[in-house]
C-alpha cells in the first residue's frame, strides 16, 4: 500500500559518460571504500576538497560522543577555500555571482571583486571590535552583501547566525538574544515582489524589546536609501565604514571545530533550535554534495533558489558553489513577481544549467502555469538546463513528473535532495550520473552517509516496511550540539531508545523491497495509525496530489477518533477558488472516493477541509502540527513565530 510511481528514469548516457561520480558501479565502490574505512574516506576527501593551513593528523575523535569531533587538530579558513584558493587557481576574473534584483536589474561579481568585498567588511568588523568566536546576527536581503557579511564573518573567526529577512521582531529578538550577539549586520529596507519592507525598524523593534544587551553595533547596508532611524553611536552605516577599509584582510585560522555558525531550524514541528556547525566538516561535505549531487563542472551555471536565511542558502549559496569556484544565480525575489513566469526567464536569461528549488514553490508555479498559459514554462526556452533539483519537503510524485516534463523538457535528472539543517548537507539523495529514478523517492544515501530504517528499539528492519530514519555513523557535517543547550542535542538526536549511538532524524522512511530506495513518509509524529493499519501522512498527500485536475496542495493530519484510533484529517487547497456549502461537499465525496482507488478504502480521508492555502513556514513547509490542532478542534497554543500566514488557521478551522 504506497503512493509511489512505479516509472523509472534512466540517467541521460551523455551525463553519465561525464559526471564525476559517473554510472552505478562508480558509486558503489564508493559506499564499499565508506564502509570499509569511514575514517580513511572521510579523510581522503577532506585532503582533496578542502585546502587546510595546518593539515589534520586525526580524522575523527568519537571518545566524547555523541560530542563528535572531526579533523580537529588541523586548521583553516571557510573564507579563504571560498575565495583566495580560488583566484590562486587563476580564477579571478571568473563570475561568482550572477545578482538579479527584484525589479530585474543584473549584477555580477568576479571571484577577486567578491574576495575585496569580503575583506573590507571583515575589517570593519573588526574594527567594531568584533573577534574570533563572537557572534554576529545577519538581517539582510538576498544580496551579494548577504553572503559576503558571511564570508565576512567567517573570515575573522566570528560566527554567524543568519535570521530569515521576513522574520518579526519578537523572532530575530529570540535569535540574538539566545546566540548572545554583538552585532547586527542589517538594511535600511528590503524589496520583494514589487513591496519595499523594513528591516532596520525591525531591529530597532527587536533590540527595544530586551534581552540584547550584548549587542554593541548595528551595521547598516543600504538598499533603498530611504530614511530610517539612527541611533547612533549604535548604529553605522556600512558603506562608508566599508569603503575606507583596506581591500586585503589576513584570514584567521581556526581549529576545524570551530563553530562556523548557528543557525535555527525552520519550526515545523516545535521551537526552533540552534543547530551549531564546525568549519572543517561542514565546508567538506557543502564542496563535495555541491560537486557529486549536482555535478557541478566549470562551464555550470548553478541557482539555488533558496533564502539565506535557511540552511540551504548556506551551504549551496554562501559556501558550497564558492568553495567549488562555480557561477551562482543569487534572486532577490520571489518566483511570481513580477508574474508566475520569473523562475522560467531567470533560467533563460541567465542560462541555468542547474536549478535548486523547493516542492512548494514548485506547487505554487504548477497551479499559476495552469491558470495563465503565459507563464507556463514551456513558452520558455529552458534548453540550457542539465540538472533539477528539490529540497525541503517531499516531493510528489505529481509535482514531481511536471517539474520532469514541463521545466526539464524530459532529459534533466531530478535530484531530490533529502538532508536537515542538522545534517549541514545532502544525505540521501541521487546523483545525476548514477541513480535511476522514482519519482517520490529520495533513492540512496549519499556515499558514506550509513542511513536505515528502524524500529522503536533501534533494530534494522527489512526493506518494505515502514519506521524511524536513522544514521547510524557519524559524519563531518553533522550539528556538533544545540547552542547553549548540549542536553537538548543528545535527547533530541541521540535519544537512549537508540543505544544513543544513531542520530535520529525526527523523519520516518520506508526502503523499496527491491532496490532498497528510501522514500520518506512524514515527520515520525504523522504516522497515523487508523484501525490499526499505520500509514504516513505524506502517501495520502500524494494520493491527493495525484488527482491533478482538482487539487494544488494537500496536507493530512492525524486526530483522535473513539473508533478507529485516529482518523485521517485532510486539509485542500484546490485549482480553483475555496468551495462552500454543497459544492464542498461534493467535491469532497469525490477526492475521498479518489484516494480509496488509489491507496484503499483505509486511507479515506474522514474528514477534509478547503482552505485558500496552508499554514506554512516562513520556509514554505506545511505546519502540520498546527493543523493537528486545528483537526482536534483546540485552540493553539505552540510557537507560531515562523508561521508565515497566521489568518489562514481561522479559516481552515470552519467546517465546510
Ligand atoms: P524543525 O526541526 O524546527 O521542526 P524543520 O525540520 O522543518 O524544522 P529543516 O531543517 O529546514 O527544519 O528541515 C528538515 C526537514 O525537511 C527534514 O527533516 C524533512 O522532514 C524535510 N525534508 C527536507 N528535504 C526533504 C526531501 N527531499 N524529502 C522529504 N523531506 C524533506
Ligand atoms: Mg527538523
Amino acid at each position: 500500500m504506497t503512493h509511489t510511481d512505479t516509472r523509472r528514469y534512466l540517467p541521460p548516457e551523455d551525463l553519465v559518460r561525464n559526471a564525476h561520480v559517473s554510472g552505478r558501479a562508480a558509486y558503489d565502490a564508493l559506499v564499499a571504500e565508506a564502509e570499509a574505512d569511514p575514517q580513511g574516506y572521510w579523510g581522503r576527501l577532506a585532503r582533496e576538497f578542502v585546502s587546510w593551513k595546518k593539515p589534520f593528523t586525526r580524522v575523527l575523535d568519537d571518545s566524547e560522543a555523541p560530542f563528535f569531533k572531526w579533523f580537529d587538530d588541523g586548521t583553516l579558513n571557510a573564507s579563504y577555500n571560498c575565495l583566495d584558493r580560488n583566484i590562486e587557481r587563476g580564477l579571478g576574473r571568473k563570475t561568482a555571482i550572477i545578482f538579479e534584483a527584484d525589479d530585474g536589474r543584473v549584477t555580477r561579481v568576479t571571484y577577486a571583486e567578491l574576495l575585496e568585498r569580503v575583506c573590507r567588511t571583515a575589517n570593519a568588523l573588526k574594527s567594531l571590535g568584533v573577534a574570533k568566536g563572537d557572534r554576529v546576527v545577519i538581517y539582510l536581503p538576498m544580496s551579494i552583501e548577504g553572503v559576503v557579511a558571511m564570508q565576512a564573518c567567517a573570515r575573522i573567526g566570528a560566527i554567524h547566525s543568519v535570521v530569515f529577512g521576513g522574520f518579526s521582531a519578537q523572532a530575530l529578538r529570540d535569535r540574538i538574544a539566545d546566540t548572545g550577539a554583538v552585532l547586527v549586520m542589517t538594511a535600511d529596507q528590503q524589496v520583494r515582489g514589487g513591496k519595499v519592507l523594513p528591516l532596520k525598524t525591525i531591529v530597532d523593534e527587536a533590540l527595544a524589546l530586551g534581552g540584547c544587551e550584548r549587542v554593541r553595533h548595528v551595521l547598516v547596508a543600504r538598499r533603498t536609501g530611504a530614511p530610517v532611524p539612527f541611533q547612533a553611536p549604535r548604529d553605522i552605516w556600512a558603506p562608508a565604514l566599508v569603503d575606507a577599509q583596506p581591500a586585503t584582510c589576513e584570514p584567521e585560522w581556526v581549529e576545524a571545530e570551530h563553530p562556523l555558525f548557528l543557525l535555527y531550524t525552520s519550526g515545523s514541528t516545535g521551537k526552533p533550535k540552534g543547530v551549531q556547525h564546525a568549519t572543517g566538516g561542514y565546508l567538506l561535505h557543502a564542496a563535495l554534495t555541491c560537486q557529486w549531487t549536482f555535478d557541478l563542472k566549470p562551464e555550470d551555471v548553478f541557482w539555488c533558489t533558496a533564502d539565506i536565511g535557511w540552511v540551504t542558502g548556506h551551504t549551496y549559496i554562501a559556501y558550497g558553489p564558492l568553495a567549488l569556484g562555480a557561477t551562482q544565480v543569487v534572486f532577490e525575489g520571489v518566483p511570481t513577481y513580477p508574474d508566475a513566469g520569473r523562475f522560467w526567464k531567470m533560467i533563460e536569461d541567465h542560462l541555468v544549467t542547474v536549478f535548486y528549488t523547493a516542492p512548494t514553490a514548485i506547487r505554487s508555479l504548477i497551479k499559476a502555469a495552469e491558470a495563465t498559459p503565459s507563464v507556463h514554462p514551456r513558452r520558455y526556452d529552458l534548453s540550457s538546463l542539465r540538472i533539477l533539483g528539490s529540497v525541503g519537503e517531499p516531493i510528489n510524485p505529481a509535482a514531481w513528473t511536471w517539474y520532469h516534463e514541463q521545466v526539464g523538457g524530459g532529459r534533466c535528472p531530478i535530484v531530490d535532495t533529502f538532508w536537515q539543517t542538522e545534517t549541514g548537507g545532502h544525505m540521501i539523495t541521487p546523483l545525476p550520473g548514477v541513480t535511476e529514478l522514482v519519482p517520490g523517492s529520495c533513492t540512496l544515501p549519499f556515499p558514506g552517509i550509513s542511513a536505515a530504517v528502524v524500529d522503536e528499539t533501534g533494530q534494522e528492519l527489512p526493506w518494505g516496511q515502514g519506521g524511524i530514519l536513522v544514521v547510524k555513523k557519524p559524519w563531518p557535517s553533522m550539528i556538533r550540539t544545540i547552542w547553549g543547550d548540549p542536553g537538548r542535542f543528545k535527547s533530541s538526536y541521540f535519544p537512549e531508545d537508540f543505544k544513543g549511538r544513531y542520530y535520529l532524524a525526527g523523519d520516518g522512511a520506508v526502503r523499496d523491497a527491491r532496490t532498497g530506495y528510501f522514500t520518506i513518509t512524514g515527520r515520525i509524529d504523522d504516522v497515523l495509525n487508523v484501525s490499526g493499519h499505520r500509514m504516513g501522512t505524506m502517501e495520502i498527500e500524494s494520493a491527493l496530489v495525484a488527482c491533478t485536475e482538482l487539487v494544488a496542495e494537500a496536507a493530512v493530519v492525524g486526530r483522535a477518533d473513539e473508533t478507529t484510533g485516529e482518523a485521517i484529517c485532510a486539509f485542500v487547497v484546490l485549482k480553483r477558488p475555496r468551495p462552500t456549502g454543497e459544492e464542498a461537499r461534493k467535491i469532497a465525496a469525490e477526492l475521498r472516493e479518489w484516494v480509496a482507488r488509489e491507496i484503499g478504502p483505509i486511507a479515506k480521508p474522514k474528514d477534509i477541509r478547503f482552505g485558500d492555502n496552508l499554514p506554512k513556514t516562513r520556509s514554505g513547509k506545511i505546519m502540520r502540527r498546527l493543523l493537528r490542532s486545528v483537526a482536534q478542534g483546540e485552540a493553539i497554543t505552540q510557537d507560531t513565530s515562523t508561521l508565515e500566514n497566521p489568518a489562514i488557521l481561522a479559516q481552515l478551522a470552519e467546517r465546510s
